[in-house]
């Protein structure tokens, strides 16, 4: 039955696709736009058809942006020797947010997983390869700590230890965070990572 009218069912429709957007969210946000003044709204579609329209990626890094070289890729202050290398633009993201990293980075744009039938041809490797050169000192490797992450980490590992450092992020256990609650896998990689306190 539709409720709401072919227009309003449909808009809630295409909302609901949206990761996270379960069908009672999709509802607010559509009652919410018909609220909206019209300037507000071509303001919101614009800003998806422009963002959908100039996004590439970055010729250097892989990473999602507007403008190639990306901002980091082309900024002369980065330390060029350290590549990290992440799935996502979302997790670069993130590690910049820190302002602890300043090297480079190279964006896979997903990991391996036979199961969603991604292989290491559907990822930017081929790109990181040809970026190691003798410039590069240490490659870190800043995949996630899941199944997925690990063998994408261990299949880029075997391409370029005897070419490159390679090292792994250390996972630690959450601050503000009860020992006794976290999963043994995160407590042994956290013992892995240990160093000397300085
Ligand atoms: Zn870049």
């Amino acid at each position: 039955m539709n409720i709401y009218g072919n227009s309003i069912s449909r808009l809630i429709e295409e909302l609901n696709r949206l990761p996270g957007v379960g069908a009672k969210s999709a509802a607010r946000i559509a009652f919410y736009i018909m609220q909206m003044d019209d300037e507000r709204v071509k303001s919101l579609t614009d800003a998806i058809i422009l963002a959908k329209t100039t996004i590439k990626h970055c010729e250097i890094c892989q990473a999602i942006t507007d403008i190639s070289p990306c901002n980091i890729c082309s900024n002369s202050k980065r330390d060029i020797s350290t590549i990290m290398v992440v799935e996502d633009s979302r997790d670069m993201a993130a590690y910049e947010k820190t302002k602890e990293y300043k090297g480079l980075y190279h964006v896979l744009n997903g990991a391996i997983s036979p199961m969603a039938g991604i292989s290491p041809e559907n990822l930017k490797i081929k790109e990181l390869l040809a970026r190691i050169n003798g410039e590069v000192n240490e490659i870190i490797l800043a995949t996630n700590p899941n199944v997925e992450g690990e063998a994408t980490a261990m299949y880029i590992n075997k391409l370029l230890k005897d070419i490159v450092n390679v090292t792994r992020i250390a996972y630690g256990v959450p601050i503000g965070g009860d020992l006794e609650y976290v999963d043994h896998v995160t407590l042994a990689r956290a013992l892995e990572g240990r160093r000397e306190i300085l």
